[in-house]
């Protein structure tokens, strides 16, 4: 038991190095794309499932901003900065599919490190420059993340 604990410890460390040295191996080439070829990637976990009104379309919805979750002050970040598009994502797989099709130069990810990780390998071949900020509380639901992380790396330019 002890050492399955060990184990989980020391994957989520790797986790945390390699993601964050994606971050820093990425950012020049990220903030030298303009924010309107830009896109952001959030998970569905981090809504207020009670009373959110987002738009349901396959694999992802689009945030109405009804101001019950901090999706809401990521939306309107995005905007104000004029970003193309804020995506709240089903899964890990919904990203692949929005690149093909959105084409963006770069994306800000929020997720968990498991999630991160597996985007970051997964974007590996693409042309898109990737910025990952991590959930301070990951899970299925009720998820959270630090708001002032996600605006330094939103403006990041
Ligand atoms: S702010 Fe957006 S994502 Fe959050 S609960 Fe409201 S509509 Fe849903």
């Amino acid at each position: 038991m002890r050492l399955c604990r060990l184990q989980k410890k020391s994957e989520e460390h790797a986790r945390k190095i390699f993601t964050f040295k994606q971050n820093s191996f990425q950012v020049k080439k990220f903030a030298s794309v303009p924010f309107n070829q830009r896109v952001v990637f959030t998970p569905h976990c981090m809504r207020n499932v009670v009373v959110c009104t987002a738009v349901e379309k396959d694999s992802y919805y689009i945030c109405k901003e009804c101001g019950s979750c901090k999706i809401n002050d990521i939306s309107k970040l995005v905007n104000s900065l004029d970003y193309k598009a804020l995506y709240v994502v089903k899964g890990g797989r919904a990203i692949g599919k929005i690149i093909k099709e959105q084409k963006p130069k770069a994306i800000v990810g929020i997720a968990c490190f498991f999630e991160g990780d597996q985007a970051f390998k997964m974007l590996k071949e693409e042309n898109v420059a990737v910025q990952f900020v991590p959930l301070t509380k990951d899970g299925c639901a009720a998820t959270d993340t630090n708001l002032t992380e996600v605006a330094k790396v939103l403006k990041y330019g």
